[in-house]
């Protein structure tokens, strides 16, 4: 059990790579824990690595969920295989498409918890908004997302997933790198990602492994509220773009809407996004900020973010978010002249803040509204369940769902 830094709740890391019918989901596992698995069921000493990379390109190049698709592996290896593991997505509960060709998808895991994930196309790329947790600790209060209280972290199995979904829906499979049609990912959906830093490293390794679904790094986005001590790490051990939610340019605004900030002061954010690794003028972080009527949206706000980006010198851009409503927020989006007032006044400061067209709005799949129905339970009987090796199935209720995105 992980206990969040800012000491709210305990975050439960449940390892769900067992299926009901006592088959390990191969799905979600790395190279080296392939072989292992591999190894443990009598395949001969000398053909492990080559199995192990026959079935790594099968499930992650190729998509397939059936051993029988594997021709180049011998009949009686596949046997073996099928008889001890399964490669199995999560159930898609419901996928719904707005008009916009946004795609948003409630999915169950195997132990009852639901998370969104949402595609949106555009003309030059299709972006997946990956979610990392079910729920989030956070409550910061313009976030539909924030309103549920935390159920737990998902694998890195289940963090792929959302993947495979997408590209199983999107019919992808047949040509898998050409044909691609999910270009880019940016962990924005529900939760916060380096609040569950090991499995999301995990699933992003998998994810640009160059033998399997190979999308590069620099098509990745990880979008953080600013937990400090884990940014760094993020830029060395994953490498991938880096987002941050900043929604303000005081503290004492900041903490009020996002409580984070009594922890993780703006001047540590920006202190953390001067010293991000592989940050540069090409590869510029994204700052994300929603605007909120009467909070954070003045002509001065716009000036005081033009001075922090300089005085931290930081090679940043600025997404400007008009905010998302959702039922019972008591925050209203910014007029639209004053959106673009702002804008204005950052592009004259030399930072490119370009306002973000809402997508999916008519499916509750925009930025920050996205909210599944999983109930929090006890810490007994989350920790009872993480530590077994069948999931339990629990009580959901009828999905209320909501996501919200923005792509670097
Ligand atoms: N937890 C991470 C990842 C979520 S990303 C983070 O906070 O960065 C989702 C983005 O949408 C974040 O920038 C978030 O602050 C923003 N957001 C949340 N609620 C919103 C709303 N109602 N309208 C617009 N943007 C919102
Ligand atoms: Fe969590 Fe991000 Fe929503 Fe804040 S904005 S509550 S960190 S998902």
């Amino acid at each position: 059990m992980q206990v969040t830094p800012n000491g709210h709740e305990p975050i439960i890391s449940p390892r769900l790579v067992i299926d009901a019918d006592g088959k390990t989901n191969l799905l979600g596992l790395d190279r080296e824990e392939l072989k292992t698995v591999i190894a443990e069921i009598g395949v001969p000493e000398k053909q492990v690595r080559m199995r192990a990379n026959q079935v790594w390109s099968w499930v992650y190049h190729h998509g397939v969920t059936s051993f029988d698709d594997m021709s180049n592996v011998s009949k009686d290896v596949r046997t073996k295989l099928a008889e001890h593991f399964v490669i199995k997505r999560p159930e898609i509960v419901e996928a719904q498409y707005s008009n916009d060709g946004t795609r948003k998808y409630l999915i169950r895991f195997a132990d009852g918890n639901e998370a969104e994930a949402v595609y949106i196309p555009e003309e030059d790329r299709g972006t997946l908004c990956v979610s990392s947790q079910v729920g989030c600790t956070l409550n910061c209060k313009f976030c539909h997302t924030g309103t549920m209280r935390l159920v737990r972290n998902l694998t890195a199995g289940e963090i792929v997933a959302q993947m495979m979904i997408a590209r199983d829906d999107l019919d992808e499979w047949k040509n898998p790198t050409a044909g691609r049609r999910v270009t880019n990912i940016v962990m924005m959906g529900m939760g916060e990602p380096l609040y569950n830093f090991d499995n999301v490293k995990k699933a992003l390794e998998i994810i640009m492994d160059d033998q399997g679904i190979q999308l590069s790094r620099r098509r990745i986005t990880l979008s953080t509220s600013g937990v400090v001590p884990h940014m760094e790490r993020c830029g060395t051990e994953i490498g991938v773009n880096l987002a941050v939610s900043l929604h303000a340019v005081r503290d004492d605004v900041r903490s009020e809407i996002m409580p984070i900030n009594k922890k993780y002061s703006l001047d540590q954010v920006l202190t953390a996004c001067a010293n991000y690794p592989g940050a540069h003028n090409a590869r510029r972080i994204t700052f994300e900020y929603a605007m909120l009527k009467g909070v954070n949206d003045s002509d001065a706000d716009a000036r005081e973010l033009v001075r922090l980006i300089r005085k931290y010198k930081l090679p940043a851009k600025v997404n400007l978010i008009p905010f998302n409503p959702w039922p019972g927020t008591v925050y209203e989006c910014s007029d639209w002249d004053q959106i673009q007032r702002f804008s204005d006044i950052v592009y004259e400061g030399g930072i490119s803040a370009p306002i973000r067209t809402p997508r999916g709005r008519d499916i509750m799949a925009a930025c920050g509204q996205l909210k599944s129905a999983s109930e929090k339970k006890s810490k007994a009987q989350l920790a009872r369940e993480a530590d077994a090796a069948v999931p339990a199935p629990v009580h959901v209720e009828e999905s209320d769902s909501a996501l919200g995105w923005v792509t670097g």
